[in-house]
């Protein structure tokens, strides 16, 4: 078989992963199998035949398909295209239940798109399909991580359907984020940043009107009941609320047409956010029907955040139209399979302990290159002191944070002098000593920064005035005990500084200060440090 027609059955195949029933697709990929012999052809059509079986329950034949097409993938030397195949392969095999081989593949799969300098289609898809990975196994940090990897990166030749999955994917792994409540108080933000996003990416008119019609109502109920969870929850029986609620309602029962369908796993977790949405406008037998549904289908597809999730509505349900009973049966059921997943949760955990060193690895190469990248553009590149830019968006940053502290701007003497004097080059290398010098008094909470030409900040956040002083004093110091007539015979260089303390929600003003107190410095001729106090107490 030729490849175009290869081609035209696998995009063929992938409209197939949003259906609940792939035999067509599965036939003719079957058929095509029969006759192609090119290894990346091969891989290709075992891959297809992989992603074609997602929304079936059962995925043994799913994982044991995708691990078919890396071996031909590797074999046939495309690496990307066999970085997606083990991702996928690794999200396929977790959720067979093989968890030490699923993190093996994972591993590889890091390891693979680390060295992948940009993200092309295939690749978007890989970090996709790791990102389900760990959210299966509840490392929501790495899911997150990549799943923003791949909805960021993701060209824009990438088609409409993709693109969707991939936007459903981060929302999938925000929304069981927030929920599992493991994230981080200051990393909340950011994530319903995200979610933002998502939703109105997923209700855009860029995405066709059935994936838009199921993902893009689901996610917005899935936005809208967080709003009723957790800290600072909304009273769900308020007149705003109970609009809110029954506006999200009309939009999920418009998606109801098209889920049936979808994806087995698509449609419970609509009937699951559809019931949660009924429970809060106190219809409780309503919202128990679709459960009735969805537990079931969402047991088959081991999804274990959404199976917990469902059972504890539908005993709220059951509670709430007085089947006490029934209520108390799946509350018991939460009770047990949440011990269940525990035990296996740990056992998982210690698959992953023996795994986490390659994977932290992974991690650490692809968060290498990402630093690279953002190094560049924060990274002076002749002293290796932080930019200009840099410092702005410090600045920024300080000035939303309570406390006070203390900066120090230094400025070379004469500098303007050394250049015309000893040439450009010599000034060069002036400034490359002093960076070394600066360099060196940065650490964890220090940071100093190339102002400009000759000038440098340090920021010294909750420091005192004397401690930035002092350190202004040792830099000029070294900086004037530096041999310099071993760069330029004649040589000497000495700084000024002008150093400031005051409220950091006010630190361009300290930095102002700072700044006249540098000037003062060169007024009095130069070669001191002079503080904001000093020019007070002279006034
Ligand atoms: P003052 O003591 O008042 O600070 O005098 P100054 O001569 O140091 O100050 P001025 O601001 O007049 O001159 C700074 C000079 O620094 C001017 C500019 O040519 C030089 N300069 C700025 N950036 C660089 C650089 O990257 N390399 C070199 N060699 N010189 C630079
Ligand atoms: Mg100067
Ligand atoms: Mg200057």
């Amino acid at each position: 078989m030729e490849s175009a027609e290869v081609t035209e059955i696998i995009a063929a195949s992938r409209r197939a992963a949003f259906l609940s029933d792939p035999s067509d697709a599965l036939a003719a990929i079957d058929n095509a199998l029969i006759t192609t012999t090119q290894l990346n052809d091969r891989g290709k059509l075992y891959l297809a035949r992989a992603l074609a079986q997602q929304g079936v329950s059962n995925s043994t034949q799913a994982a044991a398909d995708a691990r078919e097409s890396v071996r031909y993938l590797l074999d046939a030397g495309d690496r990307r295209a066999a970085t997606f195949a083990t991702a996928c392969a690794a999200g396929m095999t977790q959720r067979e239940g093989d968890t030490a081989r699923s993190l093996d593949l994972a591993v590889d799969a890091l390891v693979l798109l680390r060295e992948e300098q940009f993200l092309d289609e295939s690749l978007v898809r890989a970090a996709n399909a790791m990102a389900v990975m760990f959210a299966q196994i509840s490392a929501f940090d790495l899911a997150i991580e990549s799943s923003r990897q791949a909805f960021t990166g993701a060209p824009t030749s990438l088609d409409a359907s993709t693109r969707a999955a991939i936007t459903y994917t981060l929302g999938y792994c925000t929304v069981e984020a927030i929920r599992s409540g493991t994230v981080a108080d200051d990393a909340r933000g950011a994530i319903e940043e995200d979610l933002d996003t998502i939703v109105q990416v997923l209700n855009s008119t860029r995405v066709h009107q059935r994936e838009r019609a199921v993902l893009g109502t689901g996610m917005a109920a899935e936005q809208i009941l967080l709003a009723f969870d957790g800290p600072g929850a909304m009273d769900e029986s308020s007149v705003e609320a109970v609009e809110i609620l029954e506006e999200v309602l009309d939009l999920l029962e418009q998606g109801t047409e098209e889920y049936d369908r979808s994806a087995p796993r698509l449609r419970a977790w609509h009937q699951l956010v559809s019931a949660s949405v009924l429970l809060r406008l106190r219809e409780p037998r309503r919202a128990k029907i679709l459960l009735d549904d969805a537990i079931p289908a969402l047991i088959a597809v081991s999804d274990e955040h959404r199976i917990v999730r469902a059972l504890h509505e539908r005993s709220e349900a059951r509670a709430l139209s007085g089947d006490l009973v029934g209520a108390l049966e799946d509350a018991r059921q939460v009770a047990r399979l949440c011990r269940e997943w525990q035990q296996h949760q740990g056992e998982r955990l210690g698959a992953q302990v023996a795994h986490r060193a390659d994977l932290e690895w992974g991690r650490l190469q692809l968060r290498r290159r990402t630093d690279e990248l953002a190094k560049q553009a924060s990274e002076d590149s002749l002293t290796g002191l932080a930019t200009r830019r840099w410092l702005e968006k410090e600045l920024d940053a300080l000035g939303r944070r309570d406390g006070r502290g203390t900066v120090v701007i230094l400025d070379l003497d004469n500098f303007k002098q050394i250049n015309d004097d000893f040439g450009h080059q010599i000034g060069d290398d002036v400034l490359v000593e002093v960076g070394n010098v600066l360099r060196s008094v940065s650490s964890g909470s220090i940071s100093v920064a190339r102002f400009g030409g000759e000038e440098f900040v340090v920021l010294l956040p909750s420091a005192e005035l004397i401690v930035g002083e002092d350190l202004a004093q040792w830099v000029r110091h070294v900086v004037g005990s530096i041999e310099w007539q071993e760069v330029a015979e004649g040589l000497s260089v000495t700084i000024s500084g002008g150093v400031a303390e005051g409220p950091l929600q006010e630190v361009r003003e300290v930095l102002r200060l700072a700044d006249m107190a540098l000037y003062e410095a060169k007024r009095a001729g130069r070669d001191r440090i002079v503080t904001s106090t000093d020019i007070a107490e002279a006034a």
